[in-house]
C-alpha cells in the first residue's frame, strides 16, 4: 500500500464520538481539513502543527461552514488531544512525546497552548503533505466522507488567510454597543483566543503603528517595533479585547499610562496627574490625543472614565 492509500484509508476511519442526537462528532475532520489547509498556504514550515491563531481561525471557519449551529460545541482542544490515538499525530514539548492523559482535565485552548508547542506528525505524512495533489485528494476525501457532497466546492469561499476575516469581523463586532464588564473565556473559548492573538494587530494597524499620545513610530526589518496595543481596562482584570478598549502607545507612554502619571479626558486630550513633578518633554496637558482614522475605533469613554477612577494618580 502507498502513503497516499494509506492515508486514505487513516483520515476516512477516524475514530469520533458518537452522539444520539447528532450523530459522530465532526472535531477530528475539520482540525484536518484546517491542518491540510494552513500546510497548502505554507504556514507551517516543519512537521510540527502548532495551535497558531491562523490554525484555530481556519478550524473556525470550517466549523462555522460544516456544523449546523446549535448542535455540537466548537472546541478545537479536543480533537487537538485525541488526534493521538490515529496513529500519526504526538503531541510535544520541548521536542518530547506527551501522552494526552498526562494534560490537565477539561484544558481551555490558552492552557492547551502553554502545556504542548503542538504535535509532530508521522515522517510519511509530513513528507506526503508537501505535494499539493495529495492535499486535494485527502481534502476530498474528508469532505465527502464527513460531510457529504454538497460541500465539495467549499474551498472557494475559504478565505486564504481566515485571521484576516477574523480580524474584520472583530472590528465589525466593535461597531455594537461597548461593554466595559469581564469577558469570560468560558462563554466562547474559541474566539476569546482568537480575539487575543488580533488584539494587538487590529489596535496598532488603527492607529497606523504609532503613539497616540507623541506620534513616535519605529520599526525594524524583522519584526518588532516601538508601539505597543495597550489595553486601557487592564486585560489581567476584564480580559476585554474589544479594539475599543485599546490604544496604541508608545513603550514610555504606555508604562506612564499603566502608572497612571496621565490619562485621558472625554475630549480625548491628556490630562496630566498633578503628582508629576516634571514632565515638560513627556506629557504636555491638554494636547489632543490621536484617533484612529476609524473614528468608531476611538477608546471607549466607559474605558476611558474607569481609568481615570482606578489608574489616574490624582
Ligand atoms: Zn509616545
Amino acid at each position: 500500500m502507498n502513503t497516499l492509500h494509506k492515508y486514505l484509508d487513516a483520515f476516512g476511519n477516524l475514530h469520533r464520538n458518537q452522539y444520539p442526537k447528532y450523530g459522530k462528532a465532526p472535531h477530528k475532520p475539520i482540525l484536518l481539513l484546517a491542518v491540510l489547509d494552513e500546510i497548502q498556504q505554507g504556514r507551517v514550515k516543519r512537521d510540527l502543527i502548532a495551535l497558531t491563531p491562523e490554525l484555530v481561525a481556519t478550524f473556525r471557519v470550517y466549523w462555522r461552514a460544516l456544523v449546523p449551529p446549535d448542535t455540537w460545541h466548537e472546541k478545537i482542544v479536543l480533537p487537538f488531544r485525541h488526534m493521538t490515538y490515529e496513529g500519526f499525530w504526538t503531541l510535544t514539548k520541548d521536542e518530547l512525546p506527551i501522552l494526552p492523559q498526562s494534560l490537565g482535565k477539561g484544558a481551555t485552548l490558552t492552557q492547551l497552548t502553554t502545556e504542548i508547542e503542538g504535535a509532530i506528525l508521522a515522517p510519511d505524512l509530513w513528507e506526503l503533505l508537501q505535494d499539493r495533489a495529495a492535499i486535494d485528494t485527502l481534502r476530498a476525501l474528508l469532505l465527502n466522507q464527513y460531510f457529504g457532497k454538497e460541500f465539495a466546492g467549499i474551498q472557494s469561499y475559504i478565505p486564504n488567510n481566515p485571521l484576516d476575516y477574523e480580524a474584520e469581523r472583530l472590528k465589525a463586532e466593535a461597531q455594537s454597543k461597548f461593554r466595559a464588564g469581564v469577558v469570560r473565556e468560558t462563554a466562547d473559548e474559541t474566539g476569546y483566543y482568537i480575539r487575543r492573538s488580533l488584539f494587538p494587530r487590529v489596535v496598532k494597524d488603527l492607529y497606523r503603528h504609532s503613539c497616540a499620545v507623541c506620534s513616535l513610530a519605529v520599526d525594524i526589518d524583522g519584526g518588532g517595533e516601538i508601539v505597543d496595543a495597550a489595553h486601557i481596562m487592564p486585560f489581567s482584570r476584564f480580559h476585554n479585547d474589544d479594539p475599543r478598549n485599546g490604544v496604541a502607545l508608545c513603550k514610555n507612554h504606555h508604562w506612564g499610562f499603566d502608572a497612571g502619571w496621565y490619562t485621558f479626558s472625554d475630549a480625548y486630550t491628556v490630562v496630566a496627574s498633578p503628582r508629576l513633578r516634571s514632565a515638560p518633554s513627556y506629557i504636555r496637558a491638554e494636547t489632543a490625543i490621536r484617533l484612529p482614522a476609524q473614528i468608531e475605533y476611538a477608546p471607549a469613554l466607559e474605558a476611558i472614565a474607569w481609568h481615570r477612577a482606578n489608574i489616574y494618580k490624582r
